[in-house]
């Protein structure tokens, strides 16, 4: 069964190729949890040897230049705070940060966000964006549009935070708390300080 955005990304079909083989469908990264390994299990190397002409290779690597936008790792984040157009101003990101920081986290965003010129494109999850599996996924602010739920619904535990009770994220969370994020979040933060700091 092969998931794949449809109809302009409005929807998700699955894909079921029952005649035909061999298949070959392509996985993003962190959409599957990494296999334990087998213990005993000893894997081969073999080193092919690979002969080119000089003459042939018409391409040249001429420089390396490293890109100047901040590195994202949200793939390998344990924790994600993500933020989406109910932060209502750009300057939200800096209340999720601090919420992130107390679980050596990071933050992420919606793609309305990233629109809106509030974050880099780099944070962005979803089927446009990154898709993440963290172990927990806080949505601030996001109404749960199933281009954003693409990218994050595998998440180990998910918060969701919105003043609406029937946004659709809440249809996905595990933990659903109603109410405004600027009220929320300082309030888990200040409990978060009282915990033993180690
Ligand atoms: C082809 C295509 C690809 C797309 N790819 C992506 C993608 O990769 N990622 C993505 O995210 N979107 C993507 N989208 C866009 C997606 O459809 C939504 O428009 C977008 O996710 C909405 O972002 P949002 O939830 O931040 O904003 P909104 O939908 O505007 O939701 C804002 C939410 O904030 C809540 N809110 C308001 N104030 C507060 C407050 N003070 N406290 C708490 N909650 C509050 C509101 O109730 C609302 O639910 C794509 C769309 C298309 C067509």
């Amino acid at each position: 069964m092969q998931t794949r955005p449809a109809f302009g990304g409005n929807l998700m079909a699955t894909i079921v190729c029952p005649n035909h083989r061999p298949q070959m469908s392509t996985v993003r990264p962190g959409v599957m949890e990494k296999a334990a390994r087998e213990p005993g299990r000893k894997g081969q190397l073999i080193k092919l040897e690979a002969k080119f002409a000089e003459k042939d290779i018409r391409t040249k690597v001429l420089e390396v230049v490293k890109s100047a936008k901040e590195m994202v790792s949200l793939t390998d984040a344990e924790v994600i705070v993500s933020g989406g157009m109910g932060l209502g101003k750009p300057e939200g990101f800096e209340l999720l940060k601090q919420l992130a920081d107390k679980f050596g986290g990071t933050i992420a965003s919606s793609r309305a966000s990233v629109d809106a010129g509030w974050i880099d494109h780099a944070y962005q999850v979803g089927q446009t964006g990154t898709t993440v599996k963290p172990k927990i996924y806080f949505a601030c602010g996001i109404s749960g549009a199933i281009q954003h739920v693409a990218g994050m619904q595998n998440s180990g535990l998910i918060v969701a935070i919105n003043t609406n009770e029937n946004a659709p994220i809440f249809d996905i969370a595990d933990i659903g708390i109603a109410g405004d994020l600027y009220k929320v979040i300082p309030a888990i933060i200040e409990e978060m300080d009282k915990l033993p700091q180690d």
